[in-house]
């Protein structure tokens, strides 16, 4: 794959569409400032249910998630999930 798919126009789209639904953050909870600057800590991102370093899909609907930024980058940086995330795993089927 040539190039930085995160540049990628289907990336873009994707992006879109997640906004679009206006959903909370699926880390915390919480309601994503959708209007807020994409600098703001509250502010909407996209995550991935599989991190990309796990073989997550980047550009798969089903992998991606809504999230703040704070909650985003601060989970990045953990090596394991907070207790806060712990309970979500009980929907989740594998
Ligand atoms: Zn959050």
């Amino acid at each position: 794959m040539a190039g930085n798919p995160r540049n990628g126009r289907r990336y873009r789209t994707l992006c879109a569409w997640l906004r679009a639904q206006h959903l909370p953050c699926w880390l915390c909870g919480r309601e994503i400032g959708y209007e807020l600057d994409a600098r703001h800590p509250l502010s909407f991102t996209l995550d991935h249910l599989v991190p990309l370093s796990r073989g997550g899909q980047l550009l798969d609907p089903a992998n991606a998630r809504a999230a703040h930024r704070r909650c985003n980058s601060s989970r990045g940086n953990r090596a394991r999930p907070s207790p806060t995330v712990a309970p979500q795993r009980a929907s989740r089927r594998w």
